[in-house]
Formats: structure tokens, C-alpha cells, sequence
């Protein structure tokens, strides 16, 4: 069996705690390799490294450090098939959908060769008599990133691509389900010239995680993952006086207006709902008519198309909807929380539950399953499910939908389906969620605006990618500087205004 490794200072290093989690195939729910799992001191020596190392990159100016990132992104393209494959073997999504993973963390590189522009600092001319003023974004010097399963290309190129131009190291700590990924991005960073030491991927648990959140030397932590586990972070990280930001899970509306295209909201429906097996932070998981009327004709278009949904492994053809799950304890979670629906008195509509492959009865499918007539107190609807599961909550106004929405914990995305400009804006305005959809289902920001939702979906203050990664990732210095005429004005006592 393959036995991965960890990838510091530039090599392929063999992990020493004697601890491994396994890796397996979704599909076939077969162990395809074992991960190490580091123990302290491994991050303890993969820090050393990226602090000998970060000065002289820093050092290095911006736009041959964006260099880097340009010839990053020739490569992404060059090996877009085998990491896609890597990707979807490790994961269980299908190739297109891996390629997309890829490609939204490329875009997030390319966003990255900017470096020079957005790292430029701000000046005043003549703040006072013979002074200046100006700002500096320097690096902070060590970053991390602890990623999560279920994009394990885009995420942590949302993290490593911003903190590296910017003149920092980094260390990357990737869930241990799918490594595989996050170690050929770091060999393809080093073709394409960064100098070994600054990007460092280790790969662990809980203890490699505590280990970054206590070393003195890391002084911002970015991560991505359920909400329970980014508290615990964004808490232990803060009160060691580190720059931390943490998005979580999710639990996003699409409101269906009684006017909005039946056809376009279905078909929306059907990709959010269930690509990638739900397993999207951005996944549409509550759909929420507006009139009982707009239910019914929902819920009648609807459950066909789920129920003709192609389940497949990713070999399976161009046609396959999505995949299995990532492991076997999801599939149980996922299965469990859906008796429980029924148990509690939701209309199970399409019941995936005894899915089953022919070929591959051992992997971890769940058949998509579509709830109508959810409720606010219901399991279902109170926690993420993050499977193929949709539930409806009928909604009797705007108003209700809308409160729905914005009562729930979860503040990650939102839609709206509407012909009318009005709710459309009343929508937007009014929301306290972090990313609106307005027909759109899953309103994922381009490269460069920026990505975080509001509530238990997001703690900090700055979002990913965008300008505001350029803020996480530097610390502003402000610089004033006097050049007196000469020696003739003579010594300054007292603290002066600057007129
Ligand atoms: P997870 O929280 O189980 O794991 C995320 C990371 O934390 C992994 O690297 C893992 O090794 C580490 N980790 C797990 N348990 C830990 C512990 N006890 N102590 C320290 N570290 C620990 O999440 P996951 O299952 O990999 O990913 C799915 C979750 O991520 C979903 O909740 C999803 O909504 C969320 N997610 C959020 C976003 C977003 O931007 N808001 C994006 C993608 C995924």
C-alpha cells in the first residue's frame, strides 16, 4: 500500500510518529494509502525550515515572487488531468467537478500575480513641514493553513497563493482524508521556482493542528471546516495572540418567489443541491417556496429530476451527477440524520437511502433524498447534513422566508429566484448572510472579491482571496518621516500637531 509523506523544505519526508490514518477510495471503499500524521516535533522542524527560509523571500521582490505564481499556473494547466484524477480518487467527485476544484484555486493564483499592485502601501506628501508619511504591508512571517476535505485543491490554494506572494512562509496542514493533492500542488510550486522551505506541507490531526495553534513562530492561521472545529481554532489561536481566520459549515436557503422561471429554479435546485454529493460549503440544502402553490409546482418538477439523478464512481462516464461520500462514518452520519427527518415527521418525497452500486456495494453512495414539508425545529433543518440531501420548508410569505434565512445559525450563502427587481434588492439589503445569489444558486465570488460568510459560518474580520487575503497576510507598518533643513530649526521638546 502507498505511504504518503510529508513535503518540507523541498523534499519528499517520511513521517517518524508512527501514527497514520488511512486513505481510501470512496467509491470502492477500499484503503488506497496511509497519511502520516505528525507529531509535534515533525511541525516543530517543518517551522524551522520556513522560518530559515522566509527572510530572504521576503526579501525577494514582489513582482519575481509573482513570477512564481505565473509559471504555478502554466503548471496547473499542464497537469490539470492527473490532479483532477488524483483529486476525484481520493475524494469520490466527479472529473468535471474536480477540474473545477483545480481551476477555482488557479483562478485565485492567478488573482496572486497581482502581488505587486496589491502589496503597494499608501503615501502622504508633506504630512507636516519636511514630513512624510507612509504605510508599509510587510509579511507576517510565518502563516498556516488547515484545510478541509471537500475541496482539497481550491482551499488550500486560497490560502498558500495570497500569504506566499506576499512575502511570507507557509505551512499547510491538509485534511488527512485527501493529501494527495495538496503534496503534488507543493511539487509543482517548486518547479515553478519557489525556493524550498516556503511552502511546506504537513500532514496531520488534531495534534499536528495544536501544534500550529501554540508554535510562536506561526503568526496567522487560516481555516477551513466545520463550524465546531473552526470555534476551537479561531479561540485557542486568538488567545495566543495570533491573526486567525476561520470559516465553518453551512445551511444555505434558496428562496423560490411565487414569479420566479419554475424551469431555471429546478435545474438550479438540481446542481446545488446535489453536485459534489452536497459536500459543498456552498451547497443549496434548504430550498424554501414561497405560497403553497409555488410548493406544489416546485415539488412535482423537482422530485423526477432528483430521482433520475446518475449516481457513479468518477470512472463512470461524462454523464455522472456526482459520487459517493468521503467516508464510511459520513454516509452513516448522512443516513442517520435522514431516518431521523422521517422519524420527526418530514415527507421523504425521493429515498436514496437503499442506493445501492452494482460493482461497488462496498462504497460510501448515498442516493439523493428530497424532504418536503421540513420544519424550523426538525434535526434536518437545524443541522448540515452535508450529503445529497434537500429539504423544503414552505414558506407562507416573503417575509417568512426571508426571517427563516436570517434566524438560522449558519450564515454561509443564499438565493434568491425571482423575476422582480424589488425582492430581488429587499433581498440583498436586508440578508445577514455573507454571499446572495440572485438567480444565481451558488453565488461563490470570483478570485477577486472575496469569500466568507456571517454568523457560525465565518469568525474573524477579513474574508479569503480578493484584496482582504492581502490584508490577512501582511501586518501595515506606518512610517513618518521628518527631514529637517538643517541643523539651524534646532532640538523638539513637546508634542506637536502637525500644522
Ligand atoms: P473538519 O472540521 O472535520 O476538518 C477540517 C480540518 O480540521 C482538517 O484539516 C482536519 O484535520 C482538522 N481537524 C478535524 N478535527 C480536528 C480537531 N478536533 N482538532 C483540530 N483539528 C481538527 O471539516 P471537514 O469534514 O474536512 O470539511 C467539511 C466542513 O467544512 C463542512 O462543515 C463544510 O461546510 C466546511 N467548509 C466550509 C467552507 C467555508 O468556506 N465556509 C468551505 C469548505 C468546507
Amino acid at each position: 500500500m502507498e505511504e504518503l509523506y510529508h513535503f518540507i523544505d523541498g523534499k519528499r519526508v517520511k513521517g517518524t510518529s508512527g501514527r497514520f490514518a488511512d486513505v481510501f477510495n470512496p467509491a470502492t471503499g477500499e484503503v488506497q494509502a496511509r497519511v502520516p500524521l505528525a507529531s509535534t516535533e515533525e511541525m516543530a522542524a517543518a517551522v524551522a525550515g520556513a522560518r530559515a527560509a522566509q527572510p530572504a523571500w521576503a526579501a525577494t521582490n514582489p513582482q519575481r515572487r509573482a513570477r512564481v505564481l505565473m509559471k504555478f499556473v502554466g503548471l496547473l494547466h499542464r497537469d490539470m488531468d492527473k490532479l483532477a484524477e488524483a483529486l476525484s480518487r481520493e475524494h469520490g467527485k466527479t472529473i468535471p467537478d474536480a477540474k473545477g476544484d483545480v481551476i477555482r484555486g488557479l483562478e485565485v493564483a492567478e488573482f496572486c500575480i497581482g502581488a505587486p499592485h496589491l502589496l503597494k502601501g499608501e503615501f502622504t506628501d508633506g504630512a507636516g513641514p519636511g514630513i512624510d508619511m507612509y504605510s508599509l504591508r510587510q509579511p507576517i512571517g510565518i502563516a498556516a493553513g488547515i484545510t478541509p476535505f471537500n475541496f482539497p485543491a481550491m482551499i488550500p490554494m486560497w490560502k498558500f497563493c495570497p500569504a506566499i506572494a506576499a512575502g511570507n512562509a507557509f505551512i499547510l496542514k491538509p485534511s488527512e482524508r485527501d493529501p494527495s493533492v495538496p503534496l503534488m500542488l507543493a511539487e509543482l510550486m517548486q518547479e515553478a521556482g519557489l525556493p524550498d522551505g516556503i511552502l511546506q506541507v504537513v500532514n496531520g490531526d488534531k495534534e499536528a493542528v495544536d501544534a500550529i495553534l501554540d508554535h510562536e513562530d506561526i503568526g496567522a492561521i487560516g481555516f477551513v471546516g466545520s463550524t465546531p472545529i473552526a470555534e476551537y481554532i479561531y479561540g485557542r489561536g486568538c488567545s495566543n495572540g495570533k491573526r486567525v481566520q476561520c470559516f465553518g459549515g453551512a445551511k444555505n436557503h434558496m428562496i423560490i418567489m411565487p414569479d420566479a422561471d419554475m424551469d431555471q429554479a429546478v435545474d438550479a435546485l438540481v446542481g446545488a443541491g446535489y453536485g459534489a454529493a452536497g459536500e459543498r460549503c456552498m451547497a443549496i440544502s434548504v430550498a424554501v417556496p414561497v405560497g403553497q402553490d409555488t410548493a406544489d409546482r416546485l415539488i412535482e418538477k423537482l422530485a423526477p429530476r432528483v430521482e433520475a439523478l446518475k449516481i457513479a464512481p468518477y470512472t463512470g462516464g461524462d454523464d455522472v451527477d456526482f459520487g459517493p461520500l468521503v467516508t464510511a462514518e459520513a454516509k452513516k452520519r448522512v443516513l442517520g440524520l435522514v431516518d431521523r427527518g422521517v422519524e420527526q415527521g418530514a415527507k421523504l418525497v425521493v429515498d436514496g437511502r437503499n442506493f445501492s452500486m452494482q460493482g461497488y456495494e462496498n462504497g460510501f453512495f448515498v442516493g439523493a433524498c428530497l424532504f418536503d414539508n421540513v420544519t424550523r425545529d426538525m434535526d434536518i433543518y437545524r443541522q448540515e447534513i452535508f450529503g445529497p440531501v434537500l429539504s423544503t420548508v414552505r414558506a407562507d410569505s416573503y417575509e417568512d422566508a426571508l426571517g427563516l434565512a436570517m434566524d438560522h445559525e449558519y450564515g454561509n450563502g443564499t438565493a434568491i429566484f425571482t423575476r422582480d427587481g424589488d425582492a430581488a434588492r429587499d433581498f440583498a439589503s436586508r440578508i445577514n448572510i455573507g454571499m446572495v445569489g440572485i438567480n444565481v444558486p451558488i453565488p461563490v465570488p470570483l478570485a477577486y472579491h472575496t469569500f466568507g460568510g456571517w454568523k457560525k459560518s465565518g469568525f474573524g474580520d477579513l474574508n479569503q482571496h480578493g484584496p482582504d487575503a492581502f490584508r490577512f497576510y501582511t501586518r501595515t507598518k506606518t512610517v513618518t518621516a521628518r527631514w529637517p533643513s538643517g541643523i539651524k530649526d534646532g532640538g523638539e521638546f513637546h508634542f506637536k500637531p502637525m500644522d
